[in-house]
């Protein structure tokens, strides 16, 4: 018999909800459902697989404040941060919705006749998602590897299962067929780790940890799986003297602080050349201190609480490194796993806190000198997800972005992930690309055919 599964809400410390948890076996069933509805998605017309991907994006669109309450009760982020992610998983839905009729070859000119490729689905895809954006990195996931007619199993994490949950009776409801859309709840030890061996999955997309992702490389392995994995980042917010400084300080603390700071893509280096970093941290000093953490349901809030009281301790483990705290803003008292959003300066670049994902509302400013020296911090790093920098130099601007090991950067701005860009890590950050065109390549095969005309 299925165990329970107890979900928190990290904001009450409360009983959210109970699940069924899942072991080996159900994983195994669920593979079995998916391998049994493959042949017929794949074999969907791709105009009738587009219609079904729309049609799923308007149910999403529908049930959005459900959703959004959902996920901000689970995951304990702000209620407008939810809603603005469920719209970006119906956006994901939609964006997909035009691959099917897409999905193009080439024609190659050879000898004794006429060469072309196709796209093939994979199979069975497990994807394995975190806890920190749920429903839309799964979503990232579900969109390329439906439209290009693979089924999946998706396994959400533990902590944070709810969404997914609901995401799949919704799928039904929209018109995908049974079996194409499989979510089993249980960990990843486990499961997890079943699905990485299964020899019925063909590809597993996995978003969390490195040391995980490293498992899932090594354990794929075995049965030559296609593996993309999204990992940690430590990312450097590059601010040079000659920037609109109070830009780059409003900026600057929700892109290290939002989603309190469980975002693969924080800046949470905050890299300041030396004759501009009083300056900068004046005003970045006003721009934490206004961050409004409390309750997720609270429409004002801009910070909710940590998943976990394990992961606050480990959150927490960081203010004991050799880098004093400069600016400190304020959170709840508790019940809830609240942690006021801290700016240590200056950090040394050796220090834990400079080198290790915190994964919290913790930015470290390390100075720099001048652009060779900004470069150089910036890449002194195993990780390469993401990346800002601010200046009123283009040139500058564009040969810092050329010398930079990272996958996604922006100029003068902190966003990172937009439906139709891709997105992913250089280095340990990870490897293969989510979202825009790139994703397909992904959940595909390229089918090389050769025809004789003679
Ligand atoms: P994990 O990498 O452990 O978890 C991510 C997903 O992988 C979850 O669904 C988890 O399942 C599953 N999983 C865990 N172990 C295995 C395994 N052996 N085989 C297959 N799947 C597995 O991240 P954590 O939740 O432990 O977070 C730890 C740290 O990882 C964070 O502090 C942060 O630094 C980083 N992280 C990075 C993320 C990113 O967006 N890049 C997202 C989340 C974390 P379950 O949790 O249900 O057991």
């Amino acid at each position: 018999m299925a165990q329970a599964l107890t979900v928190i809400e990290p904001a009450t410390e409360a009983v959210l909800d109970t699940v069924e948890r899942a072991g080996v076996a159900e994983v195994d069933e669920a593979v079995a459902r998916a391998r049994a509805a493959f042949p017929a998605w794949r074999g969907l017309s791709p105009g009738s697989r587009a219609e079904l991907l729309h049609a799923l994006a308007d149910a999403l669109t529908e049930r959005r404040e459900e959703l959004a309450v959902l996920e901000a009760r689970n995951a304990g982020k702000p209620i407008a941060d939810a809603r603005g992610e469920i719209g970006m998983v119906a956006a994901t839905f939609r964006y997909y919705a035009g691959a099917p009729e897409r999905l193009l070859g080439h024609t190659i000119p050879v000898a004794g006749g006429q060469a072309f490729t196709i796209r093939e689905p994979l199979g069975v895809v497990g994807l394995i998602v975190p806890w920190n954006f749920p429903l839309t990195i799964a979503g990232w996931k579900l969109g390329p590897a439906l439209a290009a007619g693979n089924t999946v199993v998706l396994k959400p994490a533990e902590l944070t299962p709810l969404t997914a949950l609901r995401f799949s009776e919704i799928a039904l409801e929209a018109g995908l067929p049974e079996g194409v859309v499989n979510v089993v709840v249980g960990p990843g030890s486990t499961c997890g780790a079943r699905m990485v061996e299964h020899p019925d999955i063909a590809k597993i997309a996995f978003t969390g940890s490195t040391e995980v992702g490293r498992s899932i490389a090594a354990g794929a392995a075995a049965t030559i799986k296609r593996v993309t994995l999204e990992l940690g980042g430590k990312s450097p917010n590059i601010v040079f003297a000659d920037a609109d400084l109070a830009a780059a300080a409003d900026s600057a603390p929700l892109a290290v602080f939002g989603n309190a700071g469980q975002d693969c893509c924080a800046r949470s280096r905050i890299l300041v050349q030396s004759s501009a970093v009083d300056r900068f941290m004046a005003l970045l000093e006003d721009s934490v201190e206004s961050i409004r953490v409390g309750d997720p349901l609270d429409e004002s809030s801009q910070m909710g609480p940590l998943i976990s009281a394990g992961h606050r301790e480990t959150v927490a483990s960081f203010l004991d490194a050799d880098a004093p705290v400069a600016i400190r803003g304020s959170a709840p008292e508790g019940p809830g796993y609240w942690f006021a959003p801290t700016v240590l300066c200056p950090v040394d670049p050796g220090s834990r806190a400079a080198r290790e994902e915190i994964f919290g509302p913790i930015a470290a400013v390390i100075p720099f000198r001048d652009e060779e020296d900004a470069v150089r911090l910036a890449n002194d790093t195993i990780y390469g997800l993401s990346g800002s920098i601010w200046t009123r130099d283009g040139a500058r601007a564009l040969r810092v972005a050329r010398a930079l090991d990272t996958g996604v950067l922006s100029i003068n701005s902190n966003t990172s992930v937009r439906v139709s860009t891709p997105f992913g890590g250089f280095k340990q950050s990870g490897y293969g690309r989510e979202l825009g065109p790139d994703a397909l390549d992904a959940y595909t095969e390229v089918k090389s055919i050769y025809y004789a005309t003679t």
